[in-house]
């Protein structure tokens, strides 16, 4: 650094070619061996106050005899009885700790001036300080109700900025400085200006960034370790200790909580360059650590800033540290209460939907205004619901299948710089440079995603972020020395978003969680659902095979009763009650139809199925077989365009199935034109199941009947007509393909025949 500084042992020599910032977080600036010139300082040995170091300016300010002689003597040799007693007093003082700081002692009089003194204890001795009264202090009384009133008001007011905005202001007033800023630190060690107060006709700072090395680490450490650093003149020359090494350690001192420390010749170059006459910094503390700083500017003169006042201005910034924390969290608590109340109204509304994703996306608020965000996407089951600025729909697509090439093990997935990872997302950037995504169920591309546009930063940094140190060569030496330029540099940041914080992942991810825990519960209502079901089917078939078995029996007694009067008592009865029992007998006849129908579809119920691999083309030859007699007995030309193929089926009920609809085909047929009827099969999905169709050119169906055919017992005609039926054939199918895992439909109209369809398989569900 300069030649006046003093480097750790260790520390490499700083040379032209290793010359870098870092060298400035090097600068053991605790070590300066020298003091600022509006007080003066005496090292004391802690046993019997025997003076070890004393500033330079000792004879000058206080009145002392010269410095060398000085050294070795007792206090009372270098201030008088007075003030060597009332150390003596304050030091045996019970409670009082000299450990962590500078302690007031009583003010000194001497014939030189009025001083105020301080005492703290370093390692091998005592530090007094004694500083110039140059004002006149203010009246307490004041300054306390005034301190008092500032902290009601900053405890009352909502939000950050404006607790700043308010804390400037006073701390402005209660110091006299021209300019007082809050400064916050960002995560990379820059700052930036977040509230000021100053005085007319300053610029503003606010919004300025200050690189990482304008306040280099140990800057920042000693920051954190004393309270506030005051100083009232940047354009001070430096008072050097006498000895520069103390005596009892043989080091130079350690000053890192001295008042009067002299700063590193790199900060009062800093501050002159930038047009600061004095200067006061206060820490900022949030749990420990440096959270940001109180900076204090006086451009118009250098300012000298009473101990009463900067006790009060201390006393306020930690009244700040401790507010802030809780006015910080208090903001970040809100938000979170937002997120949740929203996800508690989704559950709600998801509970509410008959499909429960509506619930997500219909209602007020919807899944958008969970977060901050500017659009939503809902994709679920391959349909995607858009909401706010979003990315096309087939760019979502895009986004969708590129977030599922980055694994399942990932529930919530979440950055501020798409591009810079997924280089089509370059294109709609402008809407969605941040996302935040979150996978419903591991391996299914279903998602609730969220989006931020691109912000296009300007940050204004305060002079040059990559040059903040300048060099120049003197005697062939290089020497470094602080930027001299302040001027606006402003560097643009593009391909951001604004950051997702912790609580909207969080949010994000307990929201994943309702909606799952939706997800299962429906899962398991309608498994419960499905199994009471299939119970009261069992039962229905259970009942409907017993009533028939049960039926038949009277049934048969009333047939055979009616057939024995016809042959026994026919003379009787004359030719009325004849036809009377042959009434009888033909309904017993249809009775007895339909109930043994009523009995077979019951079996078809409750029987087992054997799926054996089975050639669909020899099942249909024996279905025409036992239709045998009835084919050929009709003009009827049977097409069967192709093989039909191998499949896995139960060959009986699949045979069953074609006889049903062969014969149906047959029957329904006016007979006009040469009767047709066409056996075959395509495949069209994406999983490749067969489907088959009986088609006939007979009375087709009106639409409107398309799937009332399908119940039991109905019929489209009177009893007798087109050779009679019982209504059950179709119905019977319908279940023999349903048990099979397939479905029965028909394409018809009236007057153009009838083409049923069925397979005998689950067929693909439509992908995305
Ligand atoms: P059934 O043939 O015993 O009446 P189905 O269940 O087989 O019972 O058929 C129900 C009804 O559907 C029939 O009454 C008929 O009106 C109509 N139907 C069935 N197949 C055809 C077809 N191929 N063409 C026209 N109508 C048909």
């Amino acid at each position: 650094m300069d030649r006046g500084t003093t480097t750790t042992e260790n520390a490499p020599m700083i040379t032209a070619e290793n010359v870098d910032l870092s060298n400035c977080d090097r600068e053991q600036v605790q070590f300066s061996g020298a003091v600022q010139p509006h007080g003066a300082m005496l090292v004391l040995a802690e046993a019997d106050l025997r003076v070890l170091q004393a500033s330079a300016n000792c004879a000058t300010l206080l009145g002392t005899p010269a410095v060398d002689s000085l050294l070795g003597q007792p206090l009372e040799h270098a201030l008088g009885q007075v003030v060597a007693h009332d150390l003596r007093d304050l030091l045996a003082r019970p409670g009082t700790s000299f450990d962590s700081g500078p302690v007031h002692g009583l003010r000194a009089i001497l014939a030189s001036g009025v001083f105020d003194t301080f005492v703290h204890r370093v390692e091998g001795g005592l530090i007094l300080e004694l500083e110039i009264v140059r004002t006149e202090p203010a009246p307490l009384l004041d300054l306390y109700s005034d301190l008092n009133a500032t902290v009601a008001r900053l405890q009352a007011i909502r939000g950050l900025q404006a607790f700043f905005d308010l804390a400037c202001g006073q701390l402005r007033g209660v110091t006299g400085y021209d300019r007082v800023m809050a400064y916050k630190f960002l995560d990379d060690g820059s700052g930036d200006v977040v509230a000021e107060s100053a005085a007319d006709g300053l610029e503003s700072y606010v919004g300025l960034r200050y690189p990482a090395s304008d306040i280099p680490a140990p800057a920042r450490r000693l920051f954190a370790l004393s309270c506030l650093r005051h100083l009232p003149d940047s354009d001070y020359v430096p008072v050097p200790l006498v000895p520069e090494f103390n005596p009892a350690t043989n080091r130079p001192l350690d000053q890192s909580r001295a008042l009067l420390r002299s700063v590193s010749v790199m900060y009062s170059g800093y501050l002159k360059n930038m047009g600061a006459h004095g200067t006061m910094v206060l820490p900022l503390m949030k749990e420990g650590s440096l959270w940001g700083l109180i900076s204090c500017i006086h451009h118009s003169a250098p300012l000298h800033v009473s101990h009463e006042r900067r006790m009060a201005a201390e006393f306020l910034a930690h009244m700040l540290s401790l507010m802030m924390a809780a006015k910080e969290d208090a903001e970040t608590r809100d938000y979170r209460l937002q997120i949740s109340g929203t996800i508690d109204h989704l559950v709600r509304s998801m509970i509410d939907e008959p499909v429960f994703h509506h619930g997500l996306t219909k209602r007020d608020p919807n899944v958008l205004n969970c977060l901050n965000a500017t659009g939503a996407v809902l994709a679920i089951d391959g349909v995607l619901t858009l909401m706010g600025r979003t990315p096309s729909e087939s760019q979502v697509r895009g986004l969708v299948d590129w977030l599922g090439t980055r694994g399942a093990g990932e529930p919530v997935f979440s950055t501020d710089r798409l591009p810079s990872l997924y280089p089509e997302a370059s294109v709609f950037q402008a809407t969605a440079t941040g996302v935040l995504t979150v996978r419903l169920i591991p391996h299914r591309p279903d998602y609730v995603m969220w989006f931020r546009p691109e912000i296009e930063q300007t940050v204004q940094w305060a002079g040059n972020p990559d040059k903040p140190v300048e060099t120049t060569e003197a005697n062939g030496e290089i020497l470094l020395s602080p930027r001299l330029s302040f001027a606006l540099w402003k560097q643009s940041v593009r391909g951001r978003s604004d950051p997702w914080t912790n609580i909207e992942l969080q949010g994000a991810a307990d929201l994943r969680r309702a909606i799952v825990d939706i997800i299962i519960q429906q899962a398991d209502a309608l498994k419960q659902a499905n199994r009471e079901l299939s119970r009261s089917n069992v039962e229905l078939d259970t009942f409907a095979y017993m009533a028939s078995h049960d039926l038949k029996e009277p049934l048969r007694g009333i047939n055979n009763y009616a057939s024995f009067l016809l042959r026994g008592h026919a003379e009787q009865l004359g030719n009325d009650g004849r036809e009377k029992l042959d009434t009888i007998l033909r309904l017993t006849k249809h009775m007895e139809d339909l109930i043994e129908s009523l009995l077979h579809y019951s079996r078809v119920g409750r029987l087992d199925l054997s799926l054996v691999a089975t050639d669909l083309d020899v099942v249909v030859d024996e279905a025409l077989m036992t239709l045998g007699s009835r084919i050929n007995g009709v003009s009827v030309k049977i097409i069967r365009p192709r093989r039909l193929p191998t499949i896995n089926c139960d060959r009986i009920r699949v045979r069953e199935i074609f006889s049903n609809l062969v014969s149906n085909a047959l029957k329904y047929n006016s007979g006009t034109d040469q009767r047709r009827i066409e056996i075959g099969w395509t495949s069209s999905d994406a999983i490749g199941t067969p489907t088959f169709y009986v088609r006939d050119n007979g009375i087709g169906i009106d639409p409107i009947q398309h799937r009332r055919i399908f119940e039991i017992f109905r019929r489209l005609h009177g009893r007798d007509a087109y050779g009679g039926g019982t209504g059950v054939g179709l119905t019977i199918v319908r279940r023999l393909a349903e048990r099979h895992g397939g479905r029965v439909w028909v394409e018809s109209a009236l007057g153009q025949g009838s083409t049923f369809y069925f397979t005998l398989a689950p067929e693909a569900v439509p992908t995305i």
